[in-house]
């Protein structure tokens, strides 16, 4: 049995800012030639990793004291306040930025910035990374989205109107557990106009980091699937960014999906974060999601380089872990090549209409 196979294409990572932040040619390099991090070329050919969803995010600018911060999601409760919203003329360089990363990595041949369902099988078949450019938060788009529709011409793909910070678009959920996702306002004015125009352009809307009040506001405007990049189920994990069942049956009925966080805060039971928690988690929150939403629309959305994820999944390299734990756990092959990349796919050919030219092909390979 081949471990590497089926590819992962994967619904959320924090490389970009990563990247950003270490502010160095010698870090885009290191995407080649490997890197003290989760992600890179060698670690993703080793797991079979095809890319996925690459997020664009601006930091807080007030220095936020990560340990502190850590050792109180380590505390049996916490309700961690959110920062001071960033202004636009602040967060845009930044955007810029990391989005100028992406395109490095593009020009180095590490990854391809993939716009149709067609670029990602491309970046498959020349054995890069798929990249979808993703905006976690809307700072950095001004009021009369001029610059939501530069960002479409240069790539973007998917979008988040907050990433839990507030913006003028809305309202997101904070890191708080035990508690529900139903905290604060959803959506402004301002935020519905962009979520239309994000449906117009074929910009896909994630709901991962919106409070219930906003991934219902997105539920009534939008036309398209539902879809949560990066959160788990609510009912084994009391954390806020999680989807209670009530939001995993609208997704359902949207034909939208959710990809599975590592992220053990949103994984453990207890919410704390703790490496040491089993693979085994990550299973039980899959069956539930697979319950709630059918097998066609459950994937995953590892959080990789930017959140602590269970030890023994530790970087991309590690993911024949994860398929032989779903081999194990009783999958069968073709689900487990829908929960790896199969859905992904779908979906997004569902939500950008553009055809997957890939699946004639692959149901021919299968007969
Ligand atoms: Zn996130």
């Amino acid at each position: 049995m081949d471990d590497t196979a089926p590819f992962i294409f994967d619904g959320h990572n924090d490389l970009l800012s990563k990247l950003w932040r270490a502010g160095s040619m010698a870090a885009l390099d290191e995407v080649s030639t490997g890197r003290d991090g989760a992600i890179d070329a060698i670690k993703a050919r080793a797991g079979g990793f095809g890319g996925g969803f690459f997020a664009v995010w601006v930091p807080s600018p007030a220095a936020m004291d990560l340990e502190a911060l850590f050792e109180l999601m380590r505390q049996p409760s916490y309700d961690i306040a959110l920062p001071d919203p960033v202004e636009c003329e602040d967060a845009l360089p930044v955007v810029l930025g990391q989005m100028a990363v992406l395109f490095a990595l593009e020009r180095k041949g590490v990854v391809r910035v993939c716009r149709s369902v067609a670029d990602i099988r491309a970046a498959r078949a020349q054995g890069v990374m798929a990249a979808i450019l993703h905006m976690e938060g809307a700072e950095a788009i001004d009021v009369d989205l001029h610059a939501l529709d530069v960002f479409h011409a240069a790539g973007l793909r998917s979008l988040g109107p907050v990433w839990s910070r507030s913006t003028m678009y809305g309202h997101g959920v904070p890191f708080r557990y035990p508690s529900g996702p139903d905290i604060g306002t959803g959506l402004t004015d301002h935020g519905l106009r962009l979520v239309r125009r994000c449906d117009e352009l074929g910009i896909m809307v994630d709901l991962s980091h919106l409070n219930e009040a906003g991934f219902w506001d997105v539920a009534r405007h939008s036309t398209k699937p539902l879809v949560a990049t990066h959160s788990n189920a609510h009912a084994l994990c009391t954390h806020s960014r999680n989807l209670t069942d009530g939001q995993l049956a609208a997704i359902r009925d949207s034909d939208g999906m959710v990809g599975l966080n590592f992220a053990v805060s949103f994984l453990r039971e207890d919410g704390r974060k703790i490496a040491d928690t089993p693979v085994e988690t990550m299973l039980r929150h899959l069956d539930h999601l697979l319950d709630g939403l059918g097998e066609d629309r459950v994937g995953l959305g590892s959080d990789y380089d930017g959140a602590m994820v269970p030890e023994a999944l530790d970087d991309v390299s590690t993911l024949p872990i994860l398929r032989r734990a779903m081999r194990d756990h009783g999958y069968g092959e073709d689900l487990i090549e829908k929960i790896c990349h199969g859905n992904w796919l779908r979906l997004l050919a569902r939500t950008w209409g553009t055809e997957d030219p890939g699946r004639d092909q692959q149901q021919g390979e299968r007969e």
